[in-house]
Order: structure tokens, then C-alpha cells, then sequence
């Protein structure tokens, strides 16, 4: 497994890789990897020939007072992740490289960032954006893959893919899950035992709303109550948002006629964190 910082260097690599013909697949991450980035790695390895990784805490999308400085970081432990992945490469550039001196241009996707995260950090997805469009730009990838936990976050990468004419292909992997549901993240680390067992309304209330729409339950307004009470009976929950939302759009909707997305972002304790589930028949 190599790893490479600079971005000349990445971009050497990945232009001999493509003219030998081989496939990249690549994984954008800001480290302190789990079984989720893990999935994301194997179902890469399946459709490259050549699995790239980022590693980068990227400081454009974290708000004014958020969690940048205090993102967790153990370089030894993703290094060996990643190698027991079969990763090929491990792009980790400093932020200098990605940002260079008197760097100026933005990328903005104007509608799917308006809802749900990007009502609370609405400098985010700007960052997300560019970030991935900088790193695609590195990493020349065929395909991308990214996790439906961020699920706001795909919508907005696969719309910014296709109004820029990227060619690239981008997957979506469903979310991976501990064993009691609680949705793996890196910002689980924050959590104490008991907000850990608080934080586990999240997915006991998203699986709740699930059965009442299997049931035949269609209105919005009832599916999200019912989560809102599972999560607000945790003292220390504080609920940023729950929403149905068309999986295309982002609009909320109100009846459930047409896929739709229930995401819900809670603070719980120093962490906030985001899930959802898909409802469609
Ligand atoms: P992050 O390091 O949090 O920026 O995440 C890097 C990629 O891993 C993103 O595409 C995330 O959506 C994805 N990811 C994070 N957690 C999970 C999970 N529990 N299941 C599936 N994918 C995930």
C-alpha cells in the first residue's frame, strides 16, 4: 500500500494507472475509519482494478465553532484498515496542498443544500462540494462511493457530478449499523455510555416509523411525531430535525406518495448526529 501527500504526485499515479487501462475506484473519508468506510472500501475493491482512499479533515466544511480541531485522528489504526482492505493508495495531503495560497473559486449547489443540514450549517455542503471536486480532481477516479448515512451529502455529489459533466460514476452504499442499530460514525466517539444508550433512540425511532409505513402509514406529519416522542422522551437528546423529504429533491413533503427520505439530525451531548431511513413501497 502507498501513501502519497502531494497532489502532483497523486495525480502522476493515477494518469500511469489510468493509461495501463486500470479502473479507479476511490473513497473519499476524513479518517478515523470504521466498518462503515470499511464497506465502502470492499464494494470499491470489487468495481477497480486500482482503490484509492482520501484521508483529509477538510476545514472548509466545518461551521464557525464546530468540531474541526476536534475531529478524532489515529493515523495507525486507518493506515491498517486500509491495508486489511487491500487499499491500494492512501491519498493524505495537507491542507496546504488542497488549498493553495490565494485559492478563490467555490462550487455551489444551490437547491439540495437549502433543507435539512443545511439549514443549521449552511456553509457545509459548499465545503463538501469542493472538497470532493478537488480530490476527484487528484484522484482522476471512474467511480466514487459514499455512504447513504450522508445521505443529503450524495444527493448533492451526484447533482454537482452531473451539472459539471464529471465522468464519474458515483455509488451509494447503504449505511452500516452496530449491532443494536446505532449508526456507525466517527463522531460516536464523543459519546458517553449513556449518551450512547440515548443515542440508540435514533435508529429505534427511525425503525418504528419504518413499521408504521409498511403498515400503510403515508402522512408525514404522524411519522415524524412518532419519532420525535421515541428520541425527546432521552433528556439528553436535543432534536436539531426530523423531516420526510423527496429523495431527489430534498423538499419536504407532506404524504408519501413518492420515494422519500426520513433524516433526523440530534444532538446528543457534545456529538451531533445525523441518520435515516429510505421509505418507499
Ligand atoms: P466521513 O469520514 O465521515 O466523511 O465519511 C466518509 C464516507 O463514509 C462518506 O461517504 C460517508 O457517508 C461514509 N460513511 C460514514 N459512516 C458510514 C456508515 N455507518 N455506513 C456507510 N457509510 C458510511
Amino acid at each position: 500500500m502507498n501513501v502519497i501527500k502531494s497532489v502532483k504526485e497523486m495525480q502522476a499515479f493515477s494518469e500511469a494507472s489510468r493509461s495501463q487501462g486500470q479502473k479507479i475506484a476511490f473513497v473519499p473519508t476524513m479518517g478515523y475509519l470504521h466498518h462503515g468506510h470499511a464497506r465502502l472500501m470492499q464494494e470499491g475493491r470489487k468495481l477497480g482494478d486500482v482503490l484509492i482512499v482520501s484521508i483529509f479533515v477538510n476545514p472548509t466544511q466545518f461551521g464557525a465553532g464546530e468540531d474541526f480541531e476536534k475531529y478524532p485522528r489515529d493515523w495507525d489504526r486507518d493506515a491498517q484498515l486500509c491495508a486489511s482492505a487491500g487499499v491500494d493508495v492512501i491519498f493524505a495531503p495537507t491542507a496546504e496542498e488542497i488549498y493553495p495560497h490565494g485559492y478563490q473559486t467555490s462550487i455551489t449547489v444551490s437547491q439540495v443544500t437549502q433543507n435539512l443540514c443545511g439549514v443549521s450549517r449552511p456553509t457545509h455542503f459548499q465545503g463538501v462540494a469542493m472538497v470532493v471536486a478537488k480530490l476527484f480532481n487528484c484522484t482522476k477516479p471512474h467511480v466514487a462511493l459514499f455512504g447513504e448515512k450522508d445521505f443529503q451529502q450524495l444527493v448533492v455529489i451526484q447533482r454537482m457530478v452531473k451539472d459539471l459533466n464529471m465522468d464519474i460514476q458515483i455509488i451509494g452504499v447503504p449505511t452500516v449499523r452496530e449491532q443494536d442499530g446505532l449508526a456507525m460514525s466517527s463522531r460516536n466517539t464523543y459519546l458517553s455510555a449513556d449518551e450512547r444508550m440515548s443515542a440508540l433512540s435514533l435508529s429505534r425511532g427511525l425503525s418504528r416509523a419504518r413499521e408504521l409505513f409498511q403498515q400503510g402509514e403515508r402522512s408525514a406529519l404522524v411519522l415524524i411525531a412518532t419519532v420525535r416522542q421515541i428520541i425527546e422522551k432521552e433528556k439528553c437528546a436535543a432534536v436539531e430535525y426530523v423531516q420526510v423529504c423527496d429523495i431527489e429533491t430534498l423538499q419536504d413533503i407532506d404524504v408519501i406518495s413518492q420515494p422519500a427520505v426520513m433524516a433526523l439530525a440530534v444532538k446528543i451531548g457534545k456529538a451531533r448526529l445525523i441518520d435515516n431511513i429510505v421509505l418507499k413501497e
